[in-house]
């Protein structure tokens, strides 16, 4: 909220209190000489945002002679405070008239602002937007910790949940423990020193009780030792683990006890997410104020009939439940309720936008020529998968319609998705439109570039009459142009447009494009440089989607004038859950794998067995194949990740294989550079090619036959299936070898997963169920609001709010209907800071 709009609201609540100077605490005079400055800012930012910008000195002149830095509120009396606060009304009246004039003021972006606006407006819940400092004992100073945590109203306050409780009533002995349960204990800390976990600095502390004692350990968080005092009370909770048959808690939760009430008020306590400065204690008031206050104040924007199909609590209940659950079932049913509004929103939001995007401008309806189809299909040396013939069908039906497809094909590793791609882009040129297919890397546009060309070239006569072309095919290194004539009436012209090619190159290529001479370009990120001009882009194919973010994904869209778009991905997602992130497209799945395909065998080996594997490569590369070795992913650093892959392969060529050639990949090489290093590898001028995880993409290097993975426990399942896709893929058979440290028994039944389930889909629930979705997607889910309660994995959830949106825009598609007007500004408001979705 803006410093004049905070002003707004606080002298507004003075007033209904009778000038009795209880607006903020610690009396308004504290607050007016803090802010002042601030407020004064705002004033002249909001006034340039409306492009009224002359009249900011006059507004100025008139803020000053407020004096707000050296008012003296408190030693007024009545009258003179109310004379004293209208004169200010007055000003803000004006100042909002000014901001009025133009209507920009609605629409700058940024919650607070159309959220504050939508509710003056509405004359209620003035209070909700106050800044925190209205609660009691929030100073300025504690305000600002929170706003580190996003957090600056009462809203936002009341919505700063906890993660968890502890259940101080239900604490156990240490010597009650049980290994792989949660649990709380309170004891004394006989010790706590800093030590050494793994290679980093973390915390070690012994607890006792009358029963016994027991380790705790926190991973980097070396610093908590100095919290820990001998002798001092602490509170733990978490599961117990064992390590070298001791039992103990792994980064538990704690608490120390200094205040002896909580301990014995025999409820659930929450457990807030805390910043440096800001204590449990503390925090646990402030909400409890908030709630006090202000509960009542919150309007519950859900219709009263979602809520009894839905068995949902209403808003102010949940909010205060999920704060002070009266009890386990009370507090799950708050989140029950919290998460289905973020879902339901969301599900809204996705909708909404892909119907504004579909209905706002018409698409362009593509014939489909059978004929083409059938000459292509004739030609293609197997025949589609029923899955395949499924999901073509799917697309096709899509071409055909006047409104835009945005579909996203999902196919595990191997299933096919390039020649459906091809397909479309093929019926696409058929109807005198371009195509465009971008892929992650220019080896992969290399990779997919020619194998169109390889497909085309047995449908089609290569090469073209117009001798210009022929010429520069010679003279540049690589191919960047095929032409093939007697399939269309026409000939067809593709082109491969990467970073690499030369400028001279590449200004030939851009202005093909905008010529139309170029019917198919397949390429990188180059695609979506603004010198790229399509003359007449009808149809977008974006491969490997979860490379691409949602951005790159719309400045490709938006190279023609609405265009078919296709997003292909080979890592596969629960349906439901596909339908949540990408709810603006529509789903198609190639579950079926061509005949005869081999499964790569894969097995797990201990660390110190590594020997084996690497025998294992030699024979293999004996036998003229290839090898990965994958280097153990560095979680946060990219660059650690990098010094071990260098580390790893310093030893492998010198001590292991100095009689190959062995290659190295990671993150931190330029584009350039792993192009160039891939290409060797592909080309069989590298025996064993070590990599970082940066190979996980769809690349074919037919004559690899082993992966060998190291640290495997670190990767998620998904992740691991993308890896041995990666050999195989020629007729012989395929292996990936799985090596783990010893790891924890729970990580070894996942890798165990791997040797007996190839289904990726599979895998990927199975990845869900053990690790959740934050870890499943990494962290760019941008353009989203947040969820903050509701778990992607749960599935249920994610079908009851997706049900329960079509049904709420079924009835009523633009939220125009009484009561629907709340859910609508609701909506409107969690979606204005992600403007740039779609
Ligand atoms: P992905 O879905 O991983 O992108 P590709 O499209 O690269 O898979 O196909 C993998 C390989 O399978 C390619 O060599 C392709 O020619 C081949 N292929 C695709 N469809 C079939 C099919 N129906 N029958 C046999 N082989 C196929
Ligand atoms: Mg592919």
């Amino acid at each position: 909220m803006t410093g004049i709009d905070s002003l707004r609201n606080i002298l507004e609540l003075e007033r209904r209190k009778g000038y009795s100077d209880k607006a903020v605490f610690g009396g308004l005079d504290k607050y007016l000489h803090k802010q002042a400055e601030q407020i004064r800012q705002s004033l002249v930012q909001s006034l340039n945002e409306t492009k009224r910008k002359k009249l900011v000195p006059q507004f100025l002149t008139s803020f000053d002679e407020f004096n707000l830095t050296n008012s003296d509120y408190a030693s007024y009396d009545v009258d003179e405070r109310k004379k004293w606060l209208e004169n200010i009304f007055r000003f803000l009246k004006q100042v909002e008239k000014a901001e009025e004039k133009n209507e920009l003021r609605t629409r700058t972006p940024g919650k607070s602002n159309a959220a504050t606006t939508e509710l003056r407006q509405q004359g209620q819940n003035e209070g909700l937007n106050l800044p925190i400092t209205v609660i009691k004992g929030i100073a300025p100073k504690i305000a600002s910790k929170f706003a580190k945590l996003n957090i600056n109203t009462v809203h936002d306050l009341l919505y700063f949940f906890p993660r968890r409780y502890v259940d101080y009533s239900q604490r156990k002995a240490i010597s009650e423990l049980i290994v792989g349960q949660e649990q709380t204990i309170t004891g004394t800390i006989w010790q706590a020193n800093i030590t050494t976990l793994g290679n980093r600095k973390g915390t070690e502390a012994i607890i006792a009780d009358e029963t016994g004692t027991i380790r705790a350990v926190w991973f980097n968080q070396p610093f908590l030792a100095r919290n820990f005092r001998t002798n001092a009370r602490i509170a733990i909770s978490g599961t117990v683990s064992e390590f070298n048959r001791k039992m103990g808690f792994q980064s538990p939760e704690w608490e120390l006890l200094e205040n002896k009430e909580l301990l014995h008020t025999g409820r659930l306590v929450p457990i807030y997410p805390l910043t440096q400065g800001l204590y449990p204690k503390q925090v646990r008031k402030y909400t409890k104020e908030a709630i006090a206050g202000y509960i009542r104040q919150v309007s519950d924007f859900l219709p009263e009939e979602v809520k009894t199909r839905c068995q949902l609590l209403d808003l102010s209940t949940a909010i205060s439940q999920m704060h002070y659950p009266a009890d386990q079932t009370m507090a799950e049913s708050a989140s029950k309720r919290l998460a289905f509004d973020e879902l339901l929103l969301l599900q809204l939001g996705v909708l909404a936008k892909k119907r504004d995007w579909q209905e706002s401008q018409p698409g362009n309806a593509f014939r489909v020529d059978q004929e083409v189809l059938d000459k292509f299909l004739h030609y293609l040396p197997f025949s589609l998968t029923q899955a395949q013939k499924r999901v073509l069908e799917e697309t096709l039906a899509d071409l055909k319609q006047p409104k835009a497809m945005s579909r996203l094909l999902q196919g595990d590793v191997g299933s096919g998705k390039t020649v459906i791609a091809t397909l479309a882009l093929l019926i696409s040129a058929a109807n005198g439109y371009q195509g465009a297919f971008m892929a992650p890397t220019e080896i992969l546009a290399e990779q997919h570039f020619a194998s169109i060309c390889d497909y085309l070239s047995k449908v089609g006569t290569p090469g073209c009459h117009c001798e210009e072309q022929s010429d520069k095919a010679i003279s540049s290194e690589r191919n960047t142009l095929a032409c093939y004539s007697g399939f269309l009436p026409r000939p067809l012209t593709i082109a491969l447009l990467v970073g690499s090619l030369s400028n001279n190159e590449k200004a030939n290529l851009h202005d093909k494009i905008k010529r139309a001479e170029v019917d198919i370009v397949i390429g990188t990120h180059a695609l979506i440089q603004k010198e790229v001009e399509f003359n007449k882009l009808g149809l977008a194919i974006i491969d490997e989607q979860h490379r691409f973010g949602v951005l790159q994904r719309s400045a490709l869209r938006q190279k023609g004038f609405n265009p078919h778009v296709l997003v292909m991905t080979a890592t596969p997602i629960p349906r439901t859950m596909a339908l949540t992130l990408y709810g603006d497209l529509d789903l198609s799945i190639i579950d079926e794998l061509p005949p005869g395909r081999q499964i790569v065998k894969t097995k797990r080996l201990e660390a110190q067995y590594r020997e084996k594997a690497y025998n294992f490569l030699r024979r293999e590369i004996k036998n003229n194949r290839q090898a990965f070795i994958i280097c153990p992913l560095v979680e946060e650093s990219e660059s650690l990740e990098a010094k071990a892959a260098i580390t790893e392969y310093e030893y492998l060529s010198r001590e292991v294989f100095p009689d190959l050639k062995l290659g190295l990949l990671h993150g931190q090489m330029h584009g350039s550079e792993k192009d160039a290093i891939m290409r060797l590898f592909r080309d069989g001028e590298i025996d064993i090619l070590i990599a970082t995880s940066v190979v996980e993409v769809g690349i074919d290097v037919p004559k690899a036959s082993v992966i060998v993975v190291e640290g495997a426990e670190r990767f998620g399942l998904s992740q691991l299936h993308q890896f041995r896709g990666r050999v195989g893929r020629d007729k012989e058979q395929g292996y990936c070898i799985l090596i783990s440290e010893k790891a924890p028994h729970e990580l070894n039944e996942r890798l165990q997963l791997m040797e007996k389930i190839h289904d990726g889909f599979v895998l990927a629930e199975e990845d869900l169920k053990l690790r959740g979705p934050g870890e499943f997607f990494g962290t760019h889910q941008s353009g989203m609001p947040d969820l903050k309660v509701a778990k992607l994995s749960d599935l249920r959830s994610l079908e009851l709010a997706r049900q329960e949106a079509i049904t709420i825009f079924q009835n009523d598609p633009l939220l125009r209907k009484a009561k629907h007007r709340l859910l609508g500004q609701q909506l409107r408001q969690v979606w204005s800071n992600n403007a740039e979705w779609s």
